[in-house]
């Protein structure tokens, strides 16, 4: 631990409680000691004294005792060359310095009574924009959801970013995961609530983003909201301070986000909070405290970049921790989603080309399964030699009174997500172009295929229960195996994709949204019509619709479409809104029908890639199984890794190789018939449909006239043989516009 950073809040914690002191001597001399004392309609009195010291502070006199409680855990000053003042002092002064704080907001109340506004809401037009402590009514509604689960915990955001953009990134990003967020204290005068403001965020406990007060000392609210739910939801009881400690701990996720300089008040806040197990991350250079004890990892972390706070924050807290019963040798949670295996670190791999691996989700009958049985058949981890490639299918079959066929698409498209939340495993693609990517170190802690089952098991029960009793999972490693599943699932593809089939954009008010992969892709928004599927291919608009019912407030959510702003391209009004406030601004509207006019945004779990050929006035498209080169010069990998970070790339978009032959694709652009090239393997894979698609548009012969890498891999290969084709995209209008 730093000397610097504990002679600070030792420092700070001084100043404060002197400084309350002096306050209480003078309200002493303008009121009578029995003025009573408290902050409005609660049954807490000073609610962390109360909690803590299990001190009831009903008047000016009952300040006394707590005030003198605060003076005497003062711990002697940093002297010298000692630079090692363990925890335990620092901590003092922190508590000391927050018990002051409390009694310094109470004498707010009695001196300034209109300061805080009681209310859930702010009135930003009568400029009164702080609201205190909550009352009982407030804090009786929002304090159940700590518990309950529905809000994970706060992030204490004091001070304020550089700029309201700034501001509203981190606490739009805090929104986001569901936590409160509780702002305090100015910095050089301007506050993050102000910066929300003027960035016109909703700020108020309706939308989570409290506006306790502008000083530091309103962040006593935060922590006097948490112990309240300790005694009200949790039974711990008022001056049981090491169960109301070690429940906020473990239970109320929340944490500090210091923004701009820490001074010495803030220091000793800081070490307060660390206290409730409570880390503190800022964006300036201070000391650290990283050493753990205390919180669950780091007490204190510097200098943590605007764009990494949220991501930082919620990891030093431990939010990796939460699934603790999910019985597999490796870390488990959403911090190792976004997480790559890279060359030099891997042990072996399941498909991306190497091997054929598949994942089918299926329902079954009750009695036909048993929950929790994970069966492997063939080599496992342990039968193979590093660098050997193996094929997997996943097979998950699943039961339940609530079950319906409809949600095996949602169930099966988690997979990709809960298997990336292993540490050291990577999953890449979906259905039977998955590709899963084995880390040395996790081979190394025991990692083994069936770990794959064990949580599936544990996740589906734990996010699906309401659907589902029993989840069984098989696992497949030979060849014959998997070759079999894989079949059998590529029937079950077809008949997904096909509900869609019959429906046309047109139908439909609602479309539906999908950020299930904003982890990776941060600003990548599908929009999912009947006639734009997913561009993973696993999501269609009547799986994003059985998902929303699922789970409402999932990432699959109804779009009303609105006013139509352009047919051909396929822009609607209800859409752009939702794309911009879903992107945070990154992304402000886009094209459904066009890969040349702001296409939609492409993440990287696309199974094609399109790119435009202007020399050959059409389009090409690529699928993740073919390896080789491609007429636009890029290979599929490189494609995806120019694209796939969820950018709108004019000239490019991804799509699910259902979408070529959906009736709207690229329509903007002159539709399919602008194809000229595919990989062989795609084009047969799709034949059927193309050839159906072709004589509708009146190509009876256009699969024949669509190149692939037996023809050529470059335009001017390709070109001759399009010529003698007759391809109709040769005669449209130039791709690249006049
Ligand atoms: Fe959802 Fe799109 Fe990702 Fe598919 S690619 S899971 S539809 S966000
Ligand atoms: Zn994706």
């Amino acid at each position: 631990m730093s000397r610097l950073v504990a002679f600070a809040a030792i420092q700070g914690g001084y100043n404060i409680v002197s400084k309350v002191e002096g306050e209480y001597q003078k309200a002493l001399q303008t009121y009578n000691a029995d003025t009573s004392i408290g902050f409005p309609n609660t049954a807490y009195y000073l609610p962390v004294i109360y909690s803590l010291l299990g001190m009831k502070v009903e008047t000016l006199e009952d300040m006394k005792k707590p005030l003198e409680f605060a003076r005497g855990l003062l711990p002697p000053h940093v002297k010298g060359q000692n630079h090692l003042p363990y925890l335990g002092p620092l901590l003092d002064a922190g508590m000391a310095a927050l018990f002051a704080f409390e009694i310094q907001e109470a004498l707010r109340y009695l001196n300034d009574p209109d300061f805080y506004l009681h209310s859930e809401d702010i009135d930003e037009e009568a400029g009164r924009i702080w609201l205190g402590a909550a009352d009982d009514t407030v804090f009786r509604k929002r304090g159940v959801e700590f518990v309950d689960g529905t809000a994970p915990g706060f992030a204490a955001v004091v001070g304020s970013a550089p700029d309201p953009e700034t501001a509203k990134m981190i606490v739009e990003e805090y929104q986001r995961r569901s936590l409160y967020i509780f702002c305090a204290a100015n910095q050089n005068g301007t506050t993050v609530t102000e910066q929300l403001l003027e960035a016109e965020v909703q700020i108020g406990w309706s939308t989570r983003i409290v506006p306790f007060g502008p000083d530091i000392s309103s962040a006593i609210f935060a922590l006097g909201f948490a112990n309240r739910a300790a005694m009200a939801f949790g039974g711990v009881e008022p001056g049981d301070y090491k169960k109301m400690l070690i429940y906020n701990k473990d239970r109320i996720f929340a944490f500090v986000n210091a923004l701009g300089d820490v001074n010495a008040e803030w220091a000793a806040a800081a070490a307060g909070c660390v206290n409730w197990g409570f880390p503190t991350l800022a964006d300036t250079d201070i000391p650290e405290i990283l050493p753990t004890g205390i919180c669950t990892y780091e007490h204190v972390v510097a200098n943590v970049s605007h764009d990494e706070m949220v991501q930082k924050s919620v990891e030093v807290r431990g939010l990796k921790t939460t699934v603790a019963s999910i019985d597999i040798p490796c870390a488990f949670g959403p911090a190792y989603e976004g997480e790559r295996v890279r060359g030099a670190d891997l042990f072996s791999q399941m498909g991306g080309g190497k091997s054929q691996a598949t994942e089918l989700v299926e329902m079954a009958d009750m009695k036909e399964i048993d929950d929790a049985k994970v069966e492997l058949i063939g080599k496992d981890i342990g039968d193979i030699k590093e660098g050997e490639n193996i094929p997997l299918g996943i097979y998950v079959q699943v039961a339940g009174r609530e079950m319906q066929p409809d949600f095996e698409p949602i169930l099966e498209r988690q997979i990709h997500h809960l298997i990336n939340y292993i540490q050291g495993i990577m999953h890449i693609g979906q259905r039977d172009i998955t590709w899963i990517r084995l880390g040395k170190p996790a081979v190394e802690k025991g990692f083994t295929l069936k770990d794959i089952g064990v949580v599936l098991h544990a996740k589906f029960h734990q996010d699906f229960g309401a659907i589902l009793d029993k989840v069984q999972v098989t696992l497949y490693t030979n060849k014959k195996d998997v070759d079999g599943l894989t079949k059998r699932a590529k029937a079950e593809y077809k008949q997904r994709d096909e509900r869609v089939e019959t429906m046309a954009d047109e139908d439909v008010e609602t479309y539906y949204s999908c950020t299930l992969c904003q982890s990776f892709a941060p600003t990548h928004v599908c929009t999912v019509s009947p006639e734009r599927t997913g561009l993973c291919g696993a999501y269609n608009w009547m799986d994003c619709k059985a998902s929303f019912e699922i789970n409402p407030t999932g990432p699959n959510q109804p779009i009303e479409k609105g006013e139509c702003l352009d047919p051909e391209l396929g822009q609607w009004k209800g859409v752009n809104e939702f794309v911009s406030q879903a992107s945070r601004g990154a992304i402000d509207h886009y094209n459904f029908y066009s890969m040349i006019n702001d296409p939609m945004t492409t993440c990287g779990c696309c199974e094609c890639i399109a790119a435009t050929l202007p020399t050959c006035n059409g389009v090409m498209t690529v699928s993740r199984e073919y390896a080789g080169e491609t007429p636009c010069g890029m290979k599929f990998t490189t494609l995806a890794g120019v694209m796939g970070g969820g950018a709108s790339s004019p000239g490019f978009v991804g799509h699910s190789k259902f979408n070529i032959t959906q009736k709207k694709f690229i329509k903007g652009d002159g539709g399919l018939l602008r194809m000229v090239w595919m990989p062989l393997i795609l084009k047969e894979e799709i034949k059927e449909r193309l050839i159906k698609e072709g004589k509708e548009l009146g190509v009876p012969d256009f699969y024949d006239m669509i190149a692939d890498e037996t023809v050529g891999i470059t335009e001017e290969e390709i070109l001759p043989f399009l010529q003698e084709k007759g391809h109709p995209a040769l005669s449209m209008d130039s791709i690249i516009g006049e």
